[in-house]
């Protein structure tokens, strides 16, 4: 081999190694929500900015579940179309979360009858005070960590996306027993039947001591 045909493959290698650095999508895509932090980009850009790859909205998922950057899509925010992201800050969240096993996450969220423990929202489904978001459930915690909580499974409860970001008001607190049961008296004949089915979803032994 000619040394000058030896220069134009390594020309050749080193042109391609970068065109696609190895785990450089994901790098790239993680520097451009930092730099713009709070600001909604679309597929279109993430796509771009990604190198045009096929797999850019698999390397935004990996920022989210694996790094812990809290990247909001229309499932967490109502204000976000499909196809609009936002990174809200640029710490990533504590890595708790991930640190929970596999297991404990299905056995809580399977104990909790994959529903809010403060909405009552079912995952995958209209989340009850937002119907354009779907309800995408996370892992919280009872006593919060800085006050002595584990990530025991006895410690952890399936909260919601809009709960978790106490995006709604309403849902901050606990409703106090007279309110629930004054809301649920004015609620329509269909609505109690649909709080009735939930109950005894949730409460299968219980329903059963009071039918009679
Ligand atoms: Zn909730």
């Amino acid at each position: 081999m000619k040394k000058a045909d030896k220069k134009v493959i390594v020309a050749i290698i080193t042109e391609s190694l970068k065109k696609k650095p190895k785990g450089g999508a994901r790098k790239k895509l993680r520097e451009f929500f930092l730099e713009n932090i709070g600001v909604v980009l679309r597929a279109e850009q993430l796509r771009e900015v990604s190198g045009n790859i096929s797999e850019w909205a698999r390397r935004v998922r990996e920022l989210r579940d694996e790094e812990g950057y809290k990247i909001l899509s229309h499932n967490d925010r109502s204000q976000l179309k499909p196809g609009e992201y936002l990174l809200e800050t640029a710490k990533p969240e504590p890595a708790f979360t991930r640190e929970i096993s596999k297991e404990t996450r299905a056995f809580v969220l399977d104990r909790n009858g994959f529903t809010c423990q403060m909405c009552g929202a079912v995952a995958g489904e209209s989340h009850p005070y937002d119907a354009s978001r779907k309800t995408r459930l996370h892992l919280g915690h009872i006593i919060d960590k800085s006050q002595g909580g584990t990530d025991e499974a006895s410690n952890l409860r399936a909260i919601c996306s809009v709960c978790n970001e106490g995006a709604s008001n309403i849902t901050l607190t606990r409703p106090d027993f007279l309110k629930l049961m004054t809301q649920i008296r004015r609620a329509t004949s269909p609505d109690q039947i649909e709080a009735l089915k939930w109950l005894t979803t949730k409460f299968p032994k219980q329903a059963k001591l009071f039918v009679k």
